[in-house]
């Protein structure tokens, strides 16, 4: 019997994130967006965190609260306002939102300094 190697993961080309009516999975084309849920901060090193129907309050996020919180879920969940359709998401060092659509990451403008990766699917 030939030594069988368990498939290497597959990562996301292009990173794509999206609102709750986007599937989530492993995106394979752009013209097939997916909301990635594998995300993975290279920074902090945590797994990103999604909350659905929601928008991070600006009036009490900051990047202390994501620094103290994460990844209490319950205590992030204090920072997030309703908002139907929006997704939002956070590591220990960034945070973003997006709408009800879909986009690859590198095109989220509070993303530029968000080092965000594929965990692999
Ligand atoms: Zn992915
Ligand atoms: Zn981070």
């Amino acid at each position: 019997m030939p030594l069988t190697h368990p498939p290497l993961p597959k990562r996301c080309n292009p990173v794509c994130i999206g609102g709750t009516s986007i599937d989530t999975g492993l995106t394979v084309m752009s013209a097939m967006m997916k909301s990635c849920d594998r995300l993975r901060c290279l920074s902090c090193d945590f797994k990103c965190i999604r909350f659905d129907d929601a928008v991070w309050d600006d009036g009490l996020v900051s990047y202390l609260f994501f620094r103290n919180f994460m990844p209490d879920v319950a205590k992030l969940r204090k920072g997030i306002k309703f908002r139907k359709g929006h997704v939002c998401f956070c590591c220990q060092c960034s945070w973003c939102g997006i709408g009800d659509e879909a986009k690859a990451l590198s095109s989220v403008a509070q993303f530029e300094k968000a080092k965000w990766v594929c965990g692999g699917h």
